[in-house]
Formats: C-alpha cells, structure tokens, sequence
C-alpha cells in the first residue's frame, strides 16, 4: 500500500465512520459475542503475499464491529463514558498522518508548545489557580503511578532511585477506599507495595475521615514507617464519592506530604463553575488528574496532569544520556522527563481542535444535560415498584438495586443487570456497595440524548413486567 493508495481508502473509511456514527444507535450496545469467536475467523499466521484492500476493508466490516462493544452509542451508560467528538477524532488523523514522536522539544516543537498552552487552557476551563502547569499522558493510571514515584523519591530525598528500596524505611501512601484502583496498582509498581496504602475510613457520606488520616500519618511516623503522600479523590468510580479535599489537603500539608487528587471523570465538570465546590481547596495540592478523554470529548486517550511544581516529579522521572542531550535544553520543556515513556503521542491536537470547534459554553451545556437528564431518571427509578436508588452523585452517577418481596436482592439486582444487557437497548455495569450488588447508572455520550436515557426507566419497567 502506498500513499495514493492511503489517500483513497482514508476517504472510504471516513466514509464508513459516517455511517457508523449515524447508524449507531440501531446496533446493540454491548457486543454479542462470546469469547474466541473472532479469533477463530482469522487465519493462523500472516499472509506471506500482500492482500488486496478491497478484501481487507470487506472483512474489517464483516468480522470487527459486530464483535465490538460501542462505546459511542447514545444508550452506553456503562463504567464511564469515553468520549470522541468529532474534532478530536479529526485532529488524531492528522496526527497519525506525521506520526511524529514527541518526546523533545526539538523532535516536536508545536507539539509541545501546543502541549503547554492546552494544559493552561484546561486550567483556565477548570478554575484551577495560575500556578499550575502540566502534562498529557495516555491514561489517569499512568499519571497517578507518576505521582506515586514522586511521593516515594521525594521521601526518600531520591535515594531510591539510584540505592533501591531495600534498606529503607517503609514508605506510606494514604488514600480512602473509595479511591480507584489505579492507586492500589501504582503502589505496587512502584515498589512500595500494598500493604503499605493505608486505606483511611470514611464518613456516612463516603469521604475520607481527615482525623483519622491525621492520627494514621502519626502513628506511622511513631513506628518508623515514612509517610510519603496522600491521595484524594473527587468523583471515585464506584459512586461517584469524592474526598472534603481542602480538609484533607491541610491534613497531609501540615505533615509535609505530598499530595495527588484523582478526579479522573469527575474533572471534566468542573467546566461548570456550579460543581466546582465537589473539588474545593484544590488549588492546594502537588498534582490533580483528570480524563479529558472522558466526559469532556476527547478521543481516548488523554489524561491531564497538573502540577503546582513540576521539580519533584521531572526529578523523579527525568533522565538524561548523552543521545538525549540537546543544546537548548534549559530554554526548553522535553516533556519526556515528566511521564514514564521516552516516547509521547501528539495528544495535544485533539484537545486544541476539540476545545475549538465545540467551544467551552456547548461543553458545559452538555454536562449540565447529563447531570439533570440522569437526576431525573434517578428520579423516576425511584418511583417504580420494588426498586431502590442506593446511592446518589451530584454529578450523573446513581446506584439502584431490585428488591422484589420474598427474592434475595443481591440475586434478583444481578439477574436484572443480564437480562438489561442481553435486551441491547442500554448497557450498565454493577459495582458492590457496602457488600451489596447494586447497578450503576452514567450517562455521559455526547450522542446522548434525554430520551435516551429515559430509555432506561422504559426497559426497567418492561423487564420487570411493570410497562
Ligand atoms: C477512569 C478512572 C481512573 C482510571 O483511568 P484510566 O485513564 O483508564 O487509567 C482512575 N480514577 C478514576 C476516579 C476514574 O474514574
């Protein structure tokens, strides 16, 4: 395949996205297939004579869609949303087409200053003091596993680098357990491991208990442990709970800790001036996380990472030989020594492209709409027979079970949850809450509508034998 061949089928296969997009909701959400089926229609080993396109595109759209879950249907209210706006999918185009790498200034320059003036727009967009600066990485783990090795070299006055961590001290990372498990993974890759997340409890309304994070962070100290960071979370996966994260701020501030908030779906809302009080005190912490490629439009992927000092974790992370060497170095950023790989995707264009052609009022508008269209389904889930909202979000986030006379819940919510996902209309997922079964409800697709999500209500009823 040369480029004038790229050419033609580029135009085909924005052909077919079209399509796609405009059919999308006629296809059940979730794909049906079982596991094993796709593999068994492809051959066993390449091909040694090159294919035709023509061959390859017709199986393309015989084998791959149908055995592929949707994650841009109108009706996917599953996890959370990962969004693509039609921008962003633009600008990844162009950006395959130069498939540059962007690790150094020099390798990319509009690259990374695109990179920079994106994370002082986001800022801006969410509020966030001027202080911040920032970077892109590919997902909300990477960014947090970063935060994690700063707050453990930081301890360890970046002696772990170069000595290990065999010989010190234990370190310490304090977060609650409605935290993702993002942060029980960077702990263990980090080398810290997890019997060392303390999980601090929570309150009745699910946020961290900032005394007892107070007392924990003492009595590690008292017993030699190295308390090393604390990480809040604004808007955690299971209910949507987040920390009172200026209370636990001043808590691991006063005990010179390094501090993280994860706000991976709930950041994007944060365009909304109205919500901005579900992260208040923010300004105060080393390093926030959020998922543009979530609710705010992004094609996957792109997680933000801001930074009140970039110091610590280009410190921790940065590392420079001789072939990486360049003469600018000091008058430039080389956003490699702040992520994990060398290197970088050009990510930064979808967000200036996305940012652009939808413009932050439709953003905002389009998360006031799934928070008020999901409030009202809540709502009427509330008023059919047998079921139970169990929790509830200020943003478009509840959990519901079925508890019809004389069936155990659990049983009863989980049969629901397949027969709601075997029906193709919507896709929910479940998460256990204070050890029950519950079903989680999200909506964030751009494609969305309020019918859509009503659609819920219709197929709760009907499933139940209540239409
Ligand atoms: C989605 C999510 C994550 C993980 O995000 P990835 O980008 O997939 O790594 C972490 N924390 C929270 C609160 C999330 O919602």
């Amino acid at each position: 395949m040369d480029h004038d061949a790229l050419r033609h089928w580029s135009k085909r296969a924005a052909d077919w996205a079209a399509e796609y997009h405009a059919t999308l909701g006629d296809r059940p959400v979730r794909a049906g297939t079982t596991p094993g089926t796709t593999a068994a229609r492809l051959p066993d080993a390449a091909p040694e004579q090159a294919e035709d396109l023509e061959t390859i595109f017709a199986d393309f759209k015989a084998i791959v869609p149908e055995a592929m879950t949707h994650w841009q249907h109108p009706r996917f209210f599953a996890y959370f949303p990962a969004n693509a706006a039609p921008a962003s999918m633009l600008a990844e185009q162009l950006a395959n087409a130069m498939a540059a790498q962007c690790m150094l200034w020099q390798t990319s320059p509009a690259a990374t200053e695109i990179e920079q003036v994106m994370i002082a727009w986001l800022r801006g967009a969410l509020g966030l003091a001027p202080h911040f600066s920032g970077t892109i990485h590919d997902t909300a783990t990477t960014a947090t596993f970063c935060a994690v090795l700063t707050m453990r070299e930081r301890a360890l006055g970046w002696a772990g680098l170069t000595e290990g961590l065999s010989g010190q001290s234990p370190v310490r990372i304090y977060a609650s357990a409605q935290t993702h498990s993002s942060i029980d993974k960077a702990v263990r890759m980090a080398g810290i491991g997890q019997d060392n997340l303390v999980k601090i409890p929570t309150d009745r309304t699910h946020a961290m208990d900032p005394a007892a994070l107070e007392r924990a962070i003492a009595a590690d100290r008292a017993a030699g442990y190295r308390p090393a960071g604390v990480i809040a979370c604004v808007g955690g996966t299971s209910i949507g709970a987040s920390d009172r994260v200026a209370d636990v701020l001043a808590v691991a501030k006063s005990a010179d800790l390094y501090t993280h908030v994860d706000a991976a779906w709930a950041g994007s809302a944060m365009i909304c001036p109205e919500f901005r009080w579900l992260w208040q005190g923010v300004d105060a912490a080393d390093s926030v996380v959020f998922n543009p490629h979530k609710w705010l439009g992004a094609q996957f992927d792109c997680a933000v990472q801001f930074l009140a000092d970039p110091a610590p974790q280009v410190n921790t992370m940065g590392l420079r030989p001789d072939y990486l060497q360049t003469l600018d170095q000091d008058a430039v950023t080389n956003f490699n020594e702040w992520t994990v790989p060398l290197g970088r995707r050009f990510r930064a264009l979808k967000l200036w492209f996305l940012l652009r052609a939808e413009g932050l009022e439709a953003l905002r508008r389009r998360i006031r709409d799934h928070v008020a269209w999901v409030h009202e389904l809540r709502d009427a889930v509330a008023t059919l027979p047998d079921f139970e909202v169990v929790t509830d979000c200020p943003l478009a986030l509840f959990t519901f079970r079925y508890a019809p006379d004389g069936r155990d819940a659990d049983a009863a919510t989980r049969d629901l949850l397949t027969r709601i996902n075997d029906d193709g209309r919507v896709y929910l997922t479940q998460t256990l809450h204070e050890g029950r079964f519950v079903i989680r409800m999200t909506a964030g697709s751009f494609a969305t509508t309020r019918a859509d999500v009503m659609t819920v209500r219709d197929v709760l009823a009907e499933l139940t034998g209540q239409a």
